[in-house]
């Protein structure tokens, strides 16, 4: 990086107002019954509700409109005008996170499983009579190869266990899964009898109400899968940023440039605060009109790949991944589309037991003797148990400080550290409404350090030892002690 080239930061401070402002906005909007297409307000009316300044308005609806919450109309009758966040606004950011973070195939299909097979089992505990008539229909259909989506059956199931967390992330790594492997048509025949074979078998299982043997089946045929695609010539570790950022909104060839753009920043492996060009420049290396290479800036904005900054030294810059920002813009997706606390309790569970797993693997003995240093990670664990002790567990949360947080980190798996992070943030916004309305959470709220901190101290004690089976039970009795209200667990599921 240039030293010359440090344009201006955003200011830290505006940003923070931004960002509570933009929060009062959402609250409001839910608080509405999320009115698609009604008017918030005009500018000037937004101004006096919310009591900041111009440019922090500004900023946050930047935010808003990032978050699909809400969009600005320009003219007569315009104003701030709400939106509906749709599944392809909330996988985009996510796929274009997994991409920057770098998250491997093995990565993706290691969490996909994990979901998957939770997917097998909830929708068997949960089957209804139209469940069942659904699941029958899927294969028959997939059957008489009336299916054009070989991954029909999972996306049902996904429904059918009524939880939309899982639902969405289903669809996620199903989606990110075929950048892998683009074409299910030239899938030779024999591999259509056996995943057809496979799906029947899961369907069988689920209609005869036996969940555990439908999660086994799940497993093995997902197994399978993966090997499968490994095994392709074409399959390659690392996503296509072409694939990820395909069908972006904006002008053909701005859109084209940005992917370029984006293409060449992963390629070079460009660090955060790299400039890449004043639009002058941009303009001149791609041979393109101020007008596309706006549009290709704007694009790279919208998905916090790159920033504009003003001033002397300005133009764009290479942003910091930001996984706050994407997980802010799932949670809010879920709010929408009416997350319950229960449906965070279905997933916290298996997902920390698993996590705290594979953290365990990071920091092995075992491993250290083998001449991998592992140092780094007992650090931020040590970090995480400080700062909660030091600022108190909710403070070290909203800085991504906290145990749960780093034990999520140190799996090194960036897709399962991804809906970990959503879950845990979901379990935060409830347990703080709870903790608003009832006297009772309040006083356990406050009493949350006191409650949670030896027991994260137990589990850190089993991970450093070594102890990979005295972690996990020590987990497993933190998550049965904190139930929902004493800490945002959402409860032992
Ligand atoms: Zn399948
Ligand atoms: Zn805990």
């Amino acid at each position: 990086m240039n030293p010359e080239r440090i344009g201006a930061r955003v200011d830290s401070r505006q940003a923070k107002l931004a960002g509570r402002a933009a929060e009062q906005i959402i609250n409001d909007v839910v608080e509405m019954g999320w009115p698609v297409g009604a008017v918030l307000g005009s500018e000037a009316e937004l101004l006096e509700r919310y009591g900041v300044s111009r440019a922090v308005l500004r900023e946050a609806i930047r935010l808003v409109e990032h978050q699909r919450v809400a969009r600005m109309r320009r003219g007569t009758g315009g104003g701030l005008v709400i939106d509906e966040p749709s599944v392809d606004a909330v996988i985009g950011p996510a796929v274009i996170h997994l991409l920057r973070a770098g998250a491997t195939l093995d990565e993706i299909f290691d969490t996909r499983i994990l979901l998957e097979e939770l997917v097998a089992e909830l929708a068997t505990q949960r089957l209804t009579e139209e469940g069942l008539a659904i699941i029958r229909d899927a294969v028959d259909r997939e059957a008489e190869s009336r299916v054009s989506d070989y991954r029909h059956l999972h996306t049902q199931l996904a429904r059918l266990s009524g939880n939309p967390v899982l639902e969405l992330f289903v669809e996620t790594f199903s989606r990110v899964c075929n950048f892998h492997f683009a074409d299910p048509d030239a899938l030779p025949a024999d591999i259509d009898r056996e995943v057809l074979r496979a799906h029947r078998g899961i369907a069988k299982a689920v209609l005869a109400n036996e969940p555990g043997l439908a999660r086994d089946r799940m497993r093995r045929h997902l197994r399978a899968e993966a090997d499968f695609i490994r095994a392709q010539p074409d399959t390659v570790q690392r996503l296509d940023p072409d694939v990820a950022l395909a069908g972006t909104l904006g002008d053909k060839r701005g859109e084209a440039l940005a992917r370029q753009i984006f293409a060449e920043l992963l390629t070079t492996g460009a660090t955060p605060d790299t400039f890449v060009g004043s639009e002058a420049e941009l303009m001149q290396r791609y041979s393109a009109s101020r007008a596309v290479v706006r549009e290709a800036i704007r694009i790279l904005e919208y998905h916090r790949i790159a920033i504009t900054r003003r001033g002397p030294g300005g133009g764009l810059y290479v942003t910091e991944p930001d996984i706050a920002a994407v997980v802010d813009i799932i949670a809010i997706y879920l709010r929408r589309h009416g997350v319950q606390l229960q449906h965070i309790a279905d997933l916290r569970f298996r997902l920390e037991l698993a996590v705290v797993a594979r953290a365990a693997e990071a920091l092995r003995p075992r491993s250290r003797r083998a001449g991998r240093e592992t140092d780094g990670e007992v650090g931020m664990l040590e970090a995480a148990l400080r700062a909660e002790a030091e600022q108190g567990p909710a403070a070290a949360f909203d800085r991504g400080e906290d145990f749960h947080t780093m034990l999520g980190r140190l799996t090194g798996n960036r897709a399962l550290s991804l809906v970990h992070s959503v879950v845990l943030r979901l379990g935060w916004q409830f347990f703080a409404q709870s903790a608003a309305d009832d006297p009772r959470a309040q006083a356990l709220s406050q009493n949350l350090p006191s409650a949670v901190l030896p027991a994260h101290q137990g589990i850190a004690d089993a991970l450093l030892a070594g102890d990979v089976e005295l972690a996990v039970a020590r987990m497993r009795s933190h998550l049965a002690e904190t139930g929902p209200g004493s800490e945002p667990t959402g409860g032992a599921g």
